[in-house]
């Protein structure tokens, strides 16, 4: 089918070149995304995307998703294509699955040494429930997977659900969601529970079903992962209240709320520490109280700029976590029952985590700003 098409355009050689070279570039700089608006000679373009990833070519009325595996090399990529049809056109978006990223482990994802070692030991736990709360694109699946592998063992009985599966992963039974067929999150859950599952991964809580068997599974011997896509640890009781959930039985079962941003890293090859005046415009007073703290627990701070090289794109490389960590005790529990949810505040916030990054040269105070307000 592929070559069939390829001999009958005339543009489709140039378009299986210019998709190579992109995504080459998007690998090499290591993007997170592509977008097909920034390309040319779009239709062609199109149409082979389309025939990568397994899309209807003849399809251009309804959304369509897709993936592809790319080659570089002795080491190869998983990239998942999404199509939405707009009045101009349609537009592709093309998600690339880094392979460094898809094998991070917990002490790679940007979480500090406290709460590495609070997530590890919450996972030696048999049963309860643990969410990990974010907004699209703030790293949950990454974070979810690194879990998972790390619970990998060969006497333990791994199961997910999830809508795609966007990383295979080795030792667990990987379910996706076909909602052709109803198989949604609920569906793939009740089935779970009747193989006998240690580790339950349900990759987003989306429903009231799916919400409350996973209550009830983590209640009943088994440690359940899930996601929503909320941007505080209030916002997710509500939510999950929202979805009818029983407060009171939500209180016993979970344990721990993982709230996390990306933000993107300065390049190493080309970023430069702050002169003298700009460090002076940069001393804010809560910069001067995080300072405080940071050289009291890590030392001299590195806050540095972005430049832009060959090797980055404006002055940034890749993309780290920024984690608040909220271990639930007793009075947290009756705090949540009494839906008093201004005690629920985790030992460091998202933005205190962020500036510590910013005062060790990892990133910038407006990389910060751009991912979470002051
Ligand atoms: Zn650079």
């Amino acid at each position: 089918m592929l070559d069939a098409i390829s001999s009958a355009h005339p543009l489709s050689s140039y378009a299986v070149q210019l998709i190579d070279y992109l995504l080459q570039q998007a690998i090499s700089l290591q993007a997170s995304d592509i977008h097909r608006d920034q390309l040319i000679r779009a239709n062609a373009v199109l149409v082979r995307l389309k025939l990568l990833s397994n899309m209807d070519i003849t399809e251009q009325r309804r959304p369509q998703d897709g993936y592809f595996n790319h080659s570089l090399g002795d080491s190869s990529i998983d990239i998942r294509a999404s199509c939405l049809p707009g009045h101009w056109g349609e537009k592709v978006v093309l998600r690339l699955q880094h392979p460094e990223i898809k094998q991070r482990t917990i002490h790679q994802l940007g979480l500090d040494i406290q709460q590495s070692q609070c997530l590890i030991n919450y996972l030696q736990q048999p049963q309860g429930l643990m969410l990990i709360t974010g907004p699209t694109g703030s790293g949950k699946s990454v974070t979810l997977h690194s879990i998972l592998m790390h619970l990998h063992q060969p006497h333990r009985n791994l199961v997910s659900a999830e809508d795609p599966v966007e990383m295979g992963l080795d030792g667990v039974h990987q379910t996706e969601v076909n909602l052709h067929i109803d198989l949604d999150f609920s569906h793939i859950l009740r089935s779970m529970l009747r193989q006998d599952p240690d580790v339950i991964m349900l990759g987003e809580m989306r429903d009231s079903v799916s919400a409350d068997v996973s209550i009830k599974a983590a209640q009943t011997g088994h440690l359940v992962l899930s996601s929503l896509h909320t941007r505080s640890v209030a916002e997710t009781i509500n939510r999950l209240q929202g979805l009818a959930v029983d407060l009171a039985g939500l209180s016993h079962c979970l344990d721990l709320v993982v709230n996390q941003r990306l933000l993107r890293c300065l390049c190493q090859q080309c970023c430069r520490p702050l002169d003298r005046q700009q460090l002076q415009a940069f001393d804010s007073d809560e910069i001067q109280q995080a300072r405080h703290d940071y050289q009291q627990q890590f030392g001299p701070i590195a806050p540095a700029m972005a430049i832009g090289c060959q090797y980055c794109l404006q002055g940034y490389r890749g993309r780290s976590g920024i984690f608040s960590l909220l271990a639930l005790d007793n009075h947290m529990r009756t705090a949540i029952r009494q839906r008093q949810l201004e005690l629920l505040q985790a030992p460091i916030n998202l933005r205190q985590q962020g500036l510590y990054k910013v005062l060790a040269g990892m990133t910038t105070m407006a990389e910060l700003n751009r991912v979470i307000v002051n």
